[in-house]
């Protein structure tokens, strides 16, 4: 039997080409756009604006399936932190992080990762699979019609498992979703791809879609950046800020990008490092956000005291830097990537989850 179509992952104009296909007006792809992703219905039967005739022919080539959540997890601070199990049977993890003025939800685009940034616990795992489109939008829908959540997801960033922009045709598809006002109607500023600097793919980005851009820098110069960051050696930090500044530049609204730095101690959170990346950064539109090391088992690397951190953050503030750093535990959102699942797999070789708390 033919393997029937999962149309959870279709944008706009991916459905309004399925239903063109079919012989059906344009109009169906909005309305089923909302029925998805506004209203949570997977069942054709139940789209009543659907005609008998074409309720029959979706239900025999195509369903809408989302993947599943095996496990809900909640940290100290309110922080949701879900495992979810794709088709394959591969795990991934998302993280709803409630805000008193919004609800973030931090995406996988991913199972595993390549680039192996040796702070990065998804980098330690080594890379499973690229997720679909139907996968990355899956999280959003789950997150917004299958949880116990309090608020509708208010923001989307791409920091979970994975580099989103090796993911490029997925992601896009799938953020195109998120903006669209007949599905989550997200502006450009609520969703944020995070990437460690693939750079053709930053200029590609800026042609294809406005969202918001942050870059994970976690160095000041290539000797460091090459250790830490190993895909800095293919895209040095010289084409990754004129990248940068070229991304701005195609936007014709006042843009910033923000400039993410894993403190590491002894590793990256000197004062010397601040005034350096201080230099670098001086004609990029950006602002700094800081994060403390988020430590792992197997990690060497440890989370440098608050009063260096505190110490790295007001030398860029003194230089005009917009500086954010969050000392909670588990509240930063970077703080889940691919924690969850090492952990699961830590589970499965007879330890026991630590830090979470099962509900
Ligand atoms: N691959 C993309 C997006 C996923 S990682 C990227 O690298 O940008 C999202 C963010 O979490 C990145 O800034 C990453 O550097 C950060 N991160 C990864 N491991 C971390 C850890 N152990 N502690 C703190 N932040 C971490
Ligand atoms: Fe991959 Fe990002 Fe982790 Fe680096 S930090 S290994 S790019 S997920």
């Amino acid at each position: 039997m033919l393997k029937k179509i999962n149309l959870l992952g279709f944008s706009l104009e991916s459905l309004e080409s399925f239903f063109s296909d079919l012989g059906e007006p344009k109009f169906r792809a909005k309305q089923l756009l909302s029925w998805i992703h506004q209203r949570g219905v997977t069942k054709f039967d139940l789209m009543t604006d659907f005609n008998k005739l074409l309720r029959k022919k979706l239900n025999s080539i195509a369903v809408i399936k989302p993947p599943k959540i095996h496990k809900e997890f909640l940290s100290d601070e309110g922080t949701k932190k879900f495992l979810i199990e794709l088709d394959s049977g591969s795990m991934i993890e998302m993280v709803i992080i409630p805000e008193k003025s919004r609800t973030t939800l931090c995406v996988s685009s991913q199972a595993g990762c390549a680039l192996q940034c040796t702070f990065c616990a998804t980098g330690a795992q080594g890379f499973d699979q690229d997720l679909g489109s139907d996968e990355i939008i899956g999280q959003l829908w789950l997150a917004n019609f299958m949880t116990k959540k309090l608020n509708p997801i208010t923001n989307v960033v791409f920091m979970g498992m994975g580099e989103p922009l090796l993911n490029y045709d997925a992601v896009l598809e799938s953020a195109k979703i998120m903006k669209n006002q007949c599905a989550y109607g997200l502006s450009r500023k609520r969703i944020t791809i995070s990437t460690s600097g693939i750079v053709p793919k930053i200029d590609k980005l800026s042609k294809d879609i406005d969202v918001s851009l942050a870059i994970s820098l976690h160095a000041p110069d290539d000797n460091l950046r090459d250790e830490i960051v190993p895909i800095n050696k293919k895209y040095p930090i010289k084409s990754l800020i004129k990248a940068c500044e070229d991304y701005l530049k195609s936007f014709s609204n006042k843009k910033n990008i923000t400039m993410e730095y894993v403190l590491i101690d002894g590793v990256n959170d000197s004062i010397d490092h601040a005034k350096k990346l201080s230099i670098l950064l001086k004609d990029v539109s950006c602002k700094i956000n800081l994060i403390p090391f988020n430590s792992f088992e197997g990690s060497s690397y440890k989370r440098p005291k608050n009063k260096q951190m505190n110490s790295f953050k007001k030398y860029l503030m003194g230089k005009g830097y917009i500086t954010t750093l969050r000392t909670t535990r588990g509240n930063s959102v970077s703080a889940a990537c691919g924690q969850l699942v090492g952990d699961l797999s830590n589970t499965i070789k007879g330890k026991n989850l630590i830090n979470h708390r099962t509900i």
